[in-house]
């Protein structure tokens, strides 16, 4: 794996105003720091454990975002080391994460988008119901910064693309419903190695990218 080379090819992919997130999970430091090396400055990672290890100790102007499933007692060390938790997919994750946080934590809803009972995230229904409850309003150390979701694992770029498509639809929906006078409402993290194309086409303004820029892990 070219780690340089594959970070150059992808970059010319991406628009401006799309932002790229490294996805470093089951990666080793020394590929994280020829990323790093290479101009790289967001990484992410979806278990809390590998993630404390890594942020302890590479460098910390690398901004680290938490992808995975957040059990409620890693929430606190969690938060000590990241600006984005971009998989809440819960209302108890939200209040645990606003008592525990010793900062202001950027948050992105999850939604549930594919067609995979195993895929995460707030049913679009559920997730509405939360926002017009107005409570969230009162969580101090969170600041709702947009949705996030995940396609279904196919190769049938159309299903992809549908998804993507309403996820984007909530997204304005929402935003205008919720966040009309709230400038932080600004981000769409949809689209993984495989369709991030697809995504940018359909309006996401952040990518998560692991396996194409790392390869595949053992
Ligand atoms: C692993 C992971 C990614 C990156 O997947 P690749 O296919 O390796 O690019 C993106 N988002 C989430 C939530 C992940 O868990």
């Amino acid at each position: 794996m070219n780690i340089e080379l594959n970070i150059r090819q992808i970059r010319t992919t991406i628009p401006n105003g799309v932002q790229m997130v490294c996805v470093s999970k089951y990666h080793t430091k020394e590929d994280i720091t020829k990323a790093y090396k290479y101009g790289e400055r967001v990484f992410a990672e979806s278990r809390a454990q590998e993630l404390l290890i890594k942020a302890q100790t590479l460098p910390k102007d690398i901004e680290w975002h938490f992808i995975g499933h957040l059990q409620s007692n890693k929430v606190k060390s969690v938060c000590q080391w990241v600006s984005m938790i971009q998989s809440v997919d819960s209302i108890k994750l939200i209040n645990t994460i606003n008592s525990y946080a010793d900062h202001v934590i950027d948050v992105l809803l999850e939604v549930h988008i594919a067609n995979e009972e195993s895929k995460s995230g707030f049913e679009e229904r559920q997730l509405i119901d939360f926002l017009a409850t107005d409570d969230w309003k009162q969580l101090n150390k969170i600041r709702i910064r947009g949705l996030m979701g995940m396609a279904t694992n196919t190769n049938d770029v159309n299903l992809i693309r549908q998804e993507f498509r309403k996820l984007k639809v909530l997204f304005e929906q929402v935003k205008k419903d919720y966040f009309s006078n709230n400038l932080y409402f600004d981000t769409l993290s949809m689209g993984m190695s495989d369709d991030y194309q697809i995504a940018i086409a359909e309006g996401a303004t952040m990518v998560r990218i692991g396996s194409k820029i790392f390869g595949n892990h053992q």
